[in-house]
Parts: structure tokens; C-alpha cells; sequence
């Protein structure tokens, strides 16, 4: 597996990121459920990896789980996220991370019936992310 492209410090993270930032992206935490804005944002635009600004998901894979976090149903291109087996807390879950810097972002999870082209759930925490939203159309 090669090295990830952002490297850096565990005190170069803490310097850059909020505490929770940090417990999420560095410690593979979770957000608190419902915590995230993101969660029912319907903002037009790419999701960035708040560790290292990678674009790592678009809105318009974007649906509404119910879940408490933000949900896509398949990250912006594949190569943008890795996947790790997670059998922590006595469950098989596959954990997804930025490719770039390493980073948690979250997980996914297959066949729950959501009706999405995939049956895939990246649930994903709002403060791994940060929203860029579309240029919005000039108005004449
Ligand atoms: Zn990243």
C-alpha cells in the first residue's frame, strides 16, 4: 500500500484542527449524532477532507439517511477513499479513510434497501468534511 500524500505530525494535526476535528479524523472518532449542519445540507457542491483538502464526495451522491450523520452512496471518484476492515465494538464494519492524508472519515455500510444506485451508505462525520459550495449562476 503506498504512503499517504499528506504526512504530517501529530502536533501539526493538533495545531490545524479543532479537538473534535482531531478525536474524528486523527483518532477515528465519532461526532456526536445529529451534531453535523451537514446533515440535511442541500448546498450544491463537493465535500472536502477537512484534514487535508482532498475533494472526497459531491452533493449530488448526497441523500438523506435519517442516520444522524451525512450520507453519500459512493464517494466523488475511488481512488479518493480507503477502505479498512473495522471489527471494533464487536462488529464488522469497513471504515472509510481520506486516501490523501489518512485521516477517519467514517463508514460504510452495504444493502440496507436505501433506494440510491449503489445500496451504499458512507456514513460519513460532518467535521471530516467541509463543504465548498457551487458557483452559484450570475445574475444579469
Ligand atoms: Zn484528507
Amino acid at each position: 500500500m503506498s504512503a499517504p500524500q499528506v504526512s504530517k505530525t501529530e502536533a501539526e494535526w493538533r495545531a490545524e484542527l479543532s479537538a473534535v476535528e482531531f478525536h474524528v479524523l486523527r483518532e477515528a472518532g465519532t461526532e456526536r449524532p445529529f451534531s453535523s449542519s451537514y446533515e440535511h445540507d442541500a448546498t450544491e457542491g463537493v465535500y472536502r477532507c477537512r484534514g487535508c483538502n482532498a475533494e472526497l464526495f459531491r452533493s449530488d451522491t448526497k441523500f438523506d439517511a435519517q442516520c444522524g450523520w451525512p450520507a453519500f452512496y459512493a464517494p466523488l471518484a475511488e481512488d479518493r477513499v480507503r477502505y479498512i476492515e473495522d471489527v471494533t465494538l464487536g462488529m464488522a464494519r469497513t471504515e472509510v479513510r481520506c486516501s490523501a492524508c489518512d485521516s477517519h472519515l467514517g463508514h460504510v455500510f452495504r444493502g440496507e434497501g436505501f433506494s440510491t444506485p449503489t445500496d451504499l451508505r458512507y456514513c460519513i462525520n460532518g467535521v471530516a468534511l467541509s463543504l465548498e459550495p457551487a458557483q452559484a449562476p450570475t445574475a444579469d
